[in-house]
């Protein structure tokens, strides 16, 4: 290893060594869910995988993982056909980016669970889309917890507002919320926004019986550990899998 603790530079020279990478996230995982009293088997990591070449992909595979996600449309309809053409046909494909309004149909396809629903109006063109095409689609609905004015998603009292109409819509099941934390040195400061989402979860479930609130994703490279102290069912991991990405 040629790179010190301090350098925080993008090494794309040194090997990246997956399964290696996600042995360490899976026993941290582990950990982080005992020591919040929780069943480690109730979080799944779904390795984010965006800007990376199938090669990568394969790799984790081969070390058992199957939950995949990637924030781009383009790039994981590229990357379901290189997959299957690869002979990976049981991964599950997790959308985790926005989408575009104009785009709602391409987030019509074989993905197990889409985590970025943002507005009212991606809400209703997905569940068009879908019925459309015969299908139900298994959405999160994104939430700008810490309001900053950069992040997409729904405040949270205009969810509370919203979630009843959006729980009518047919072509959509919502199964809980997504949240992106504010990019911070020091984890700890991301926990207020992910017990922030635990609390609205909870709000919703009280307010909302009807619907199905159970998934909390929540918690990336810098923070996951927290974020599953929290309540996170699914992290989203990148960087701690796969290395530092360029660009
Ligand atoms: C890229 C990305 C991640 C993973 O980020 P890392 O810091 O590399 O773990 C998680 N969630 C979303 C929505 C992303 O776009």
């Amino acid at each position: 290893m040629a790179t010190t603790q301090t350098d925080t530079s993008v090494d794309t020279n040194t090997p990246v060594d997956i399964a290696a990478n996600l042995a360490q996230v899976r026993q941290r995982m582990v950990a982080a869910a005992r020591r919040a009293g929780r069943d480690p088997a109730e979080v799944t990591l779904v390795a984010v995988s965006k800007t990376h070449p199938l090669e990568a992909i394969r790799a984790a595979w081969a070390a058992g993982q199957r939950d995949f996600g990637e924030n781009r449309l383009e790039e994981l309809w590229e990357k379901v056909e290189a997959a299957r053409d690869a002979g990976l046909s049981d991964i599950r494909w997790h959308l985790i980016g926005t989408i575009q309004s104009r785009k709602t149909r391409q987030a019509v396809g074989p993905f197990v669970l889409i985590h970025s629903v943002d507005r009212v109006k991606i809400a209703r063109r997905l569940s068009r889309d879908a019925l459309e095409a015969g299908q139900v689609l298994d959405v999160l609905l994104e939430v700008n917890v810490s309001g900053e004015e950069t992040k997409r998603g729904f405040a949270p009292d205009e969810l509370l507002a919203e979630a009843p109409g959006m729980l009518q819509l047919p072509g959509i099941r919502i199964r809980g919320l997504m949240t992106m934390a504010p990019l911070v040195d020091d984890p700890e400061e991301a926990r207020p926004v992910f017990r922030g989402l635990r609390e609205l979860r909870d709000q919703l479930r009280a307010r909302c019986p009807e619907g199905d609130w159970y998934h909390l994703s929540m918690g990336m490279t810098n923070d996951f550990e927290v974020a599953i102290e929290e309540g996170a069912t699914l992290v989203r991991v990148g960087s701690a899998i796969f290395g530092a990405r360029q660009a």
